[in-house]
């Protein structure tokens, strides 16, 4: 889920968006303490209330979802997993994309001492479909002191029971049926919203993608499903993924939409993907 959006130079020559060409490489026979990763690098996160921060990112291969606006390739062409030499340097080397969690703990831990980091964010793709894998690695990563960063599509619960006692933050996407161009999500996010507010050790926030055709009536459902008025939202105008800055909603209908959500949470910020504005990964 995903800082679903660093696109990074790389993927954009060798990977185009799943929405324009979608993965050839199958979901595999995986065993629980396995997962497909695509890309572990460190970089700054550029979405929601942590944007700026210093992270590894850890992006994991595959989703369950189609969202229309996504620039995230599913894996990489031969299902290998990108790995950058040096921060910030787009030098890249492959590794087997089929990670046991001490291959990616290695990795990982060889980031982390670097540089100090705020966190390790697990991204996609959709990280909740490796639940038992994340839930081990998860584990580990809190071990050598650095806390855990979920980014995800907020409709996995069942999953997400299984790896939340582990979690620091969440990433909570609510996703529109305006900007994803799919069926409506109200139940599957309302039961995940539900069981991250069971944790009070996680820090949550909802990250909502809007766009030109987003309604104040699929805002009023984010309204019922968002219970507690104190949870920040952050409103994340969609990009196009055809023309690079521009944004594919007018000022004015997403003031329209922030002013709309702030007069039911204390928090509601508009925050385009600023990662994208600094051409880093
Ligand atoms: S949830 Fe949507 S945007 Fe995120 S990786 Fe899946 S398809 Fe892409």
């Amino acid at each position: 889920m995903t800082n679903h959006t660093s696109l990074t130079k790389k993927n954009a020559e060798k990977h185009p968006p799943h929405g324009i060409l979608k993965s050839t490489v199958p979901f595999p026979k995986l065993e629980s303490n396995q997962a497909v990763i695509q890309e572990v690098f460190s970089s700054i996160q550029g979405e929601g209330l942590h944007a700026g921060e210093r992270q590894v990112f850890v992006r994991v291969a595959h989703c369950h979802l189609h969202c229309a606006y996504c620039d995230t390739p599913m894996t990489t062409p031969r299902g290998d997993c990108a790995v950058e030499t040096q921060p910030g340097s787009n030098q890249w080397v492959a590794v087997p994309g089929l990670q046991r969690v001490e291959d990616t703990e290695m990795l990982i831990a060889g980031l982390i001492a670097q540089a100090p980091h705020h966190s390790v964010s697990f991204t996609g793709g959709e990280p909740l479909l490796y639940p038992y894998y994340l839930k081990s690695l998860m584990e580990r990563i809190q071990r050598l002191g650095v806390k855990t960063y979920l980014e995800t599509s907020g409709t996995q619960p069942h999953s997400l029971a299984k790896v939340l006692q582990f979690v620091d933050v969440i990433s909570m996407d609510v996703k529109l049926p305006s900007s994803t161009k799919e069926a409506e999500r109200w139940q599957q996010h309302a039961d995940f919203y539900r069981t991250a507010t069971q944790a009070p050790h996680v820090e949550l926030f909802v990250k909502v993608v809007v766009n030109h055709d987003s309604t104040l009536d699929e805002l009023t459902h984010l309204a019922s499903i968002i219970t507690d008025t104190q949870t920040p939202i952050y409103l994340q105008p969609e990009t196009s993924l055809l023309e690079d800055g521009v944004l594919n909603i007018t000022p004015s209908h997403l003031l329209n939409l922030q002013g709309f959500l702030a007069r039911h949470f204390s928090t509601v910020r508009v925050l385009p993907q600023t990662h994208k504005m600094m051409k880093i990964s």
